[in-house]
């Protein structure tokens, strides 16, 4: 069994209407996780930088509201307020433009800028004061940070002090607050997995890595990864350590459901690390875009099998034989089975829509531009192949829409309406684009 286990809430995409993340809460329990990891972005009621809230954001009552209910049902909440990198959310506002790493860039903070840590920790103190008195310890992110060192300032630094100093010296103000809020700090594990024995040895001291891969194999010597190397040299530097996987939101940024073999292999395969190293514990992550720039990805409705399958496999290490299957049986029992109708209808709309994406945006994109007429022999046209490729394009279309139509009724109350048209939006419209630029090209 993992010690600790973990789910994370990434609220930037699909964001859950208040009383569908309650009841979130009450599957996560029912599902023996014991940990929540709250990555509030633009949903949080942001007091001091109202401007850093979403149309949707949650008020104050509710995240106080959250927490009570995490704590009685002995979930332990851990907030995470970006420190370094996929900053978007603040750095893209004008306001805040000065903090950048480099101009055009709107995910990093200056390090060497006195009023990126002032800043990290006014937020920090914003998510502090409705979080309630029970959390123990505080995710800063910090991953992905890679143009760090680029501003004049970095640069000399980076000369000077090296990379990992820099990086500790920017955010020591943040672990200093968290410290003396009794909060243990965790981050992303990505930026330090290069780092001398000495820096390693000082994050040791001060805050917790959570070493994230969504690979088959967490561990796998795959470049650019996390490897065996890299957890050895946390271990030997005394670095408490926490597994990430991801149930959802692991395959890339635009699936509109997980791969279930993907994801069953990336959970098991990190559960299985736990008998040879000590790990703190394991989050599985649940990515819902992968900047706020970003089309959403997977919505938490249509991955409740690998949710419930990621769980069971952190409970137990094991999987049955016919894991959607069971996880289905799972879900049948949940709430009179609501839950299965609900997941049903979310994962065969959302699978409906990819495939729709496949099938008539590979077609529109490669058979219609094929046809001679557009393709630098405009005087050769048949209009009985023209009127076939027309016709299928607006067929597609009608389909294309009436599938957003199915996504957004089978999500209806689990997540705000405009973000369910947003979702749809991006799935169509490079499609519609395109189909309106085929159209308008075919001859009369
Ligand atoms: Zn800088």
């Amino acid at each position: 069994m993992v010690p600790r286990r973990g789910v994370h809430l990434d609220l930037k995409g699909n964001p859950p209407t208040p009383k569908r993340l309650l009841e979130h809460l009450d599957l996560f329990a029912a599902l023996k996780l014991d940990l929540v990891l709250a990555e509030w972005e633009d949903t949080f009621p942001w007091k001091r930088y109202p401007e850093l809230r979403s149309s949707t954001a949650y008020s104050p009552e509710f995240i106080r509201e959250f927490h009570a209910k995490a704590d009685a049902l002995g979930i332990e909440v851990v907030p995470l307020v970006q420190c370094f990198g996929h900053a978007e959310n603040v750095l893209s506002r004008a306001r805040f433009r000065s903090l950048r790493e480099r101009p055009t860039d709107v995910a990093e903070y200056c390090g060497s800028h006195p009023g990126s840590a002032r800043l990290i920790n006014e937020l920090i103190e914003d998510v502090l004061s409705l979080s309630g008195r029970n959390i123990r310890r505080f995710h800063l992110g910090g991953d992905e940070a890679w143009h760090m060192g680029s501003c004049p300032r970095c640069r000399k630094a980076v000369r000077r002090i090296g990379r990992d100093r820099l990086y500790l010296g920017h955010i020591r103000p943040l672990l200093d607050n968290l410290h003396v809020h009794g909060l243990r700090p965790i981050l992303w594990d990505d930026m330090m997995r290069k780092w001398p024995a000495t820096g390693q040895r000082a994050i040791a001291r001060e805050a917790d890595l959570m070493a994230w891969s969504y690979g088959a194999d967490p561990v796998a010597k795959t470049k650019g990864h996390l490897t065996e190397k890299h957890l050895q040299g946390f271990a030997r530097s005394g670095v408490t350590t926490w597994a990430a996987s991801a149930y959802k939101g692991g395959d890339g940024p635009w699936p509109e459901v997980p791969d279930v073999d993907a994801r069953i292999k990336n959970n098991l395969n990190w559960v299985a690390q736990f008998k040879s190293r000590k790990l703190a514990g394991m989050v599985a992550t649940a990515w819902s875009r992968y900047t706020v720039f970003m089309s959403p990805c997977e919505t938490t409705e249509a991955s409740l099998h690998t949710l419930v399958l990621t769980a069971a496999g952190m409970w137990d290490g094991n999987l049955p034989v016919d894991p959607v299957r069971s996880a289905e049986q799972w879900l049948g029992r949940w709430r009179g089975g609501r839950e299965l109708r609900r997941f049903r209808a979310c994962h065969g709309a959302a699978a409906a829509l990819e495939q729709w994406q496949k099938s008539a945006v590979e077609w529109a994109l490669t058979e219609a531009d094929r046809a001679p007429h557009r393709n630098g022999e405009p005087t050769r046209f048949n209009p009985a192949v023209d009127r076939r490729y027309t016709d299928r394009i607006r067929e597609d279309l009608r389909r294309g829409r009436k599938l957003g139509a199915s996504f957004v009724r089978a999500h209806a109350g689990t997540i705000p309406r405009i973000w369910l048209e947003r979702y749809v939006t991006s799935r169509l419209i490079p499609f519609t684009r395109r189909a309106r630029s085929v159209l308008a090209a075919a001859p009369r």
